[in-house]
């Protein structure tokens, strides 16, 4: 007997056309590339994603069709958002930090009928436009006063339009069609470490699902008396949901541009009354430097998510002990769109000491329902949940990727179920820890040591500034362990001072055979540590103890 519910599709512009009925004075502040700050309110961009809508249709853009976007966080960005998703088409956020080669190999793999960028990447995307093979129309994200001149630079992208000219022919009378939910509405490349970026492909329905689950208080605890800044962009995962979380909550939201320099998001944070905000470790490593510097406090900021890469312990005790905010260690991936796990702590662990509950914390934090996820050893085995056998980390749900975009790569799941290629423990409490990629995981003497814990360690040392850890090849062991860190400005530190640092917090055999300083380290375009670049590096490096 089926249910007597109604089957209403769950759609993406029902969470803005809530949010204008709602929140309609709700501002959404964004920091221009200009330098301006931009302000309105929900009604406002509901107004204006409509008039897209309109324009997009003009353009010639149909369902299904695939529209990319170079593009900062910011309110435009927010109406392609809605109005791209909304017509029935998709909206391709591409990430214009990946080699201009990749962003091409996307955009022709995604067959992106139109693009839509930002001022900063005018150059870049007059490089690209001859090897871009089904854009028919460039857009640039601004104002006729801001557009290049025809015959100056610019002039060589081909039919090239100004964002504001197109909304401008438009009015907003319009009214959203309604489709089935399962619709593709966005589509996200991973920059896998090998071979070619892959597509993920999200639904209508995975991004409302998604966005429900995102909003729960011990996800990423978002109401309508917040005031968020997602640092973390919206060409990385769709900003981690955070455009459609917080438009179903009636959060404020403060885009900041492409201005994510410490000081200015400080600035940002404190002018506009941030309660939350969400990003990855570099970022808010340069925060923290800032207001070091500055001898700067938070008089608003309550909460901040972290997550992208681990969080290192440290960062976790100084926000919450030096500046009062809570930190929210969270951990997904791109084909979990993104959102798996996020640590909060539970009613029982209110009275553990403060160290007991960084412990906690510092795990990537316990699923959100809607994930399912299972640990297994090499041969498929299941793993149980006691915190300390690690094996491959396997996960199930309605927002989870069940393939790539025109079957790249060939079918991901096995038994049904992704696998993240992470490894981690599960603890009783339903905590997970990652404790590798599994590419990275250092195997020494058949057993496995953990490059994440053995970063922690290193940057929990006062005079070290980053630390990335790989495994070297030993004639015995197979593999060792090698410290690769960076300093902090002006700090002195040696090899065995380090070596040190690591007694008593580690079992002997995960000692590191070497310490290697150097002025920085490599990052990938999302900003984690690009181990792969270090290997090579490393590859013909010879341990003292070989
Ligand atoms: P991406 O699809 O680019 O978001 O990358 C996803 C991968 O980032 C995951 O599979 C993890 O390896 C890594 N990752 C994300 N969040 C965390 C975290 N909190 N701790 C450790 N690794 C993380």
């Amino acid at each position: 007997m089926h249910g007597l519910m109604m089957d209403t599709p769950l759609l993406i512009t029902d969470l803005i056309r809530f949010a204008d009925r709602n929140h309609g004075d709700t501002e959404i502040v964004s920091k221009t590339v200009e330098g301006e700050i931009h302000r309105y309110a929900y009604r406002e961009a509901h107004a204006r994603a409509r008039r897209l809508a309109k324009a997009l249709q003009a353009l010639g853009v149909k369902a299904s069709d695939r529209v990319g976007t170079l593009a900062w966080n910011g309110y435009r960005h927010y109406e392609l958002y809605y109005a791209i998703s909304g017509i029935g088409a998709v909206i391709n956020t591409i990430n214009p930090r990946l080699f201009p080669e990749q962003i091409a190999y996307i955009s022709n793999h995604a067959e992106n009928t139109a693009l839509f960028f930002d001022l900063t990447f005018v150059p870049l995307v007059e490089k690209l436009a001859p090897q871009l093979k089904t854009i028919r129309h460039y857009v640039l994200m601004t104002d006729r006063a801001h557009m290049p001149a025809r015959s100056a630079p610019g002039g060589s992208i081909p039919n090239l339009q100004c964002y504001e000219e197109l909304m401008a022919k438009q009015d907003e009378r319009f009214d959203w069609p309604s489709f089935d939910e399962r619709t593709a509405a966005a589509l996200c490349y991973t920059s896998g470490t090998t071979g070619n970026p892959k597509g993920v492909l999200y639904s209508h329905r995975s991004t409302i699902l998604h966005a429900y689950g995102a909003a729960l208080p011990d996800a990423l605890d978002l109401s309508a008396r917040d005031a968020v800044l997602p640092v973390v962009p919206m060409f990385h995962a769709n900003a981690w949901s955070l455009p459609y979380a917080c438009t179903m909550v009636g959060a404020k939201m403060v885009f900041p541009g492409p201005h994510l320099d410490g000081k200015s998001v400080y600035e940002l944070i404190e002018q506009e009354k941030v309660t939350l905000s969400a990003g990855v470790p570099t970022v808010w490593l340069m925060l923290l430097q800032h207001l070091a510097a500055t001898k700067s406090k938070f008089s608003t900021l309550d909460r901040t998510v972290i997550g992208g890469s681990a969080c290192p312990p440290a960062m976790i005790r100084a926000f919450q002990e030096d500046y009062g905010v809570t930190v929210f260690h969270a951990w997904g991936m791109t084909e979990m769109s993104p959102l798996g796990t996020v640590g909060s702590l539970k009613a029982k662990q209110a009275t553990l000491s403060k160290e007991e509950q960084r412990a906690v914390q510092a795990k990537q934090g316990r699923g959100i329902f809607g994930v399912e996820m299972k640990i297994v050893d090499e041969e498929g085995k299941d793993l149980p949940w006691d915190g300390k056998r690690f094996g491959n980390l396997l996960v199930k749900g309605p927002w989870i990727a069940s393939g790539y975009m025109k079957g790249e790569g060939g079918n991901p799941l096995k038994d049904g179920w992704f696998p993240t290629g992470d490894v981690a423990t599960i603890d009783p409490d339903g905590y997970m820890q990652i404790t590798d990629r599994s590419k990275d995981v250092i195997k020494s003497g058949g057993e496995w040591i953990s490059s994440i814990d053995l970063e922690n360690i290193a940057v929990a040392h006062p005079a070290v500034q980053e630390a990335a850890v790989i495994g070297i090849r030993h004639p015995k062991w197979d593999e060792r362990p090698i410290v690769v860190a960076v300093k902090k400005a002006g700090q002195a530190l040696s090899r065995e001072e380090l070596l040190k640092f690591y007694e008593g917090k580690i079992a002997k055999w995960w000692m590191p055979d070497d310490v290697v300083f150097v002025e920085e380290l490599p990052h990938t375009a999302t900003g984690k540590l690009s181990k792969l670049t270090l290997r090579e590096k490393f590859k013909d490096y010879r341990l003292p103890t070989a």
